[in-house]
């Protein structure tokens, strides 16, 4: 099949041309907009990741050209408008699960380095300054965890925390029994938040979690608390986190997506004036941490995305039932 591949790196091409099973492949640095979407003319599929948009305008202008299936190369299917798409007949399939280590272990990262500062210990050290003065973190083990979204990534982000000997409270629409027998107590939202000293956000973007973090709920954290968002930029009302963060409610924020990261992420801005002023502001605090939506990032879950894109493709191709449908056509 003819796959138009969207907002691609050097590192998405190496591994789809590895794992690759016989598509004609054209990859595209831009991502896909009204503004990109002409690009897809004439090809079948189009690949795309998590800042792409495939909203209904550019639905129509997928079915326009020719384009019947998208091949998310990612788990969250937020961009796409899954209503018009079945509409038009177009199948959405996903990779609903790569390596959920990956992603809950870089939560760990940005708690740790968060708590134990060793990004400042490191830049320190290499000046010669040996001081441990404002070093000072504080032990997980005992400390209440929040964790909202106990799928994949929460539940492997749970058994990371059980290892660390924190008291783990969890907010699921869908609890999971196997947890719930490890000692994980879940509750409603505000109960599971009510005085957590980490909160680690898990679940999906959708209409019911649309800034699930805002000046309300940010009152009932721990004085002080840790606030680690890995799931998808608009969970967090911004600009409540920036005045929590000035107030000292919130006592540090790791974030690995930003709700307006579809204009920054994944793309070289260090020669450009940033015209986002909620981002830099964010960046200029001592206690936030920003990585650019790399949770994802490992060699093996890169290897898994890849793979099972090809299989979703493959499926689409021989005229199969997608096993990783989004909108089950
Ligand atoms: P999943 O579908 O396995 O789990 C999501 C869980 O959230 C489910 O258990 C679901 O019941 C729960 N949920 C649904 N609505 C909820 C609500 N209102 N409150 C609390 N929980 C709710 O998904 P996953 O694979 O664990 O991924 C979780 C999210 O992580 C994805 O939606 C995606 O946005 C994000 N993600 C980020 C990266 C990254 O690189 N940073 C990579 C992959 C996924």
């Amino acid at each position: 099949m003819k796959v138009a591949v969207f907002s691609t790196c050097a590192y998405d091409e190496d591994f789809f041309k590895q794992f690759n099973t016989g598509h004609e492949l054209s990859f595209f640095a831009v991502p896909l907009t009204d503004q990109t979407v002409s690009l897809t003319n004439g090809f079948e599929a189009v690949c795309i990741f998590v800042n792409d948009q495939a909203d209904a305008v550019v639905l129509n202008k997928l079915h326009e050209n020719g384009v019947r299936l998208i091949a998310l190369r990612c788990a969250g299917f937020n961009n796409v408008d899954l209503i018009k798409s079945k509409e038009l007949g177009i199948q959405v399939a996903r990779v609903p699960a790569y390596s959920p280590e990956a992603v809950a272990e870089h939560a760990l990262a940005l708690i740790l380095t968060l708590n134990r500062k060793t990004h400042k210990a490191y830049n320190r050290v290499r000046e010669g300054n040996f001081s441990l003065e404002r070093l000072m973190g504080f032990n997980l083990h005992g400390r209440k965890v929040a964790v909202i979204g106990t799928g994949n990534i929460g539940k492997a982000f749970c058994m990371i925390l059980k290892g660390l000997g924190c008291i783990i409270s969890a907010y699921d629409p869908y609890p999971d029994e196997s947890l719930k027998s490890l000692g994980i107590t879940y509750g409603t939202l505000k109960e599971t938040l009510l005085d957590a000293d980490v909160v680690s956000l898990h679940c999906p973007l959708n209409d019911d979690t649309f800034h699930l973090i805002n000046s309300e709920t940010l009152t009932l954290f721990s004085k002080g608390a840790m606030l680690i968002n890995t799931s998808r930029g608009a969970l967090i009302d911004t600009a409540s986190v920036i005045n929590a963060l000035k107030s000292g409610q919130l006592g540090y924020l790791g974030m690995d997506v930003y709700e307006q990261e579809g204009k920054l992420f994944f793309r070289d801005h260090s020669e450009d004036v940033i015209q986002d002023d909620l981002i830099t502001r964010l960046i200029s605090f001592p206690n936030v941490l920003i990585t650019s939506h790399q949770g994802f990032f490992t060699q093996e879950a890169m290897e898994q995305i890849a793979t099972t894109t090809f299989k979703n493709i493959d499926d689409f191709a021989a005229g199969v039932v997608l096993t990783n449908s989004v909108i089950g056509i």
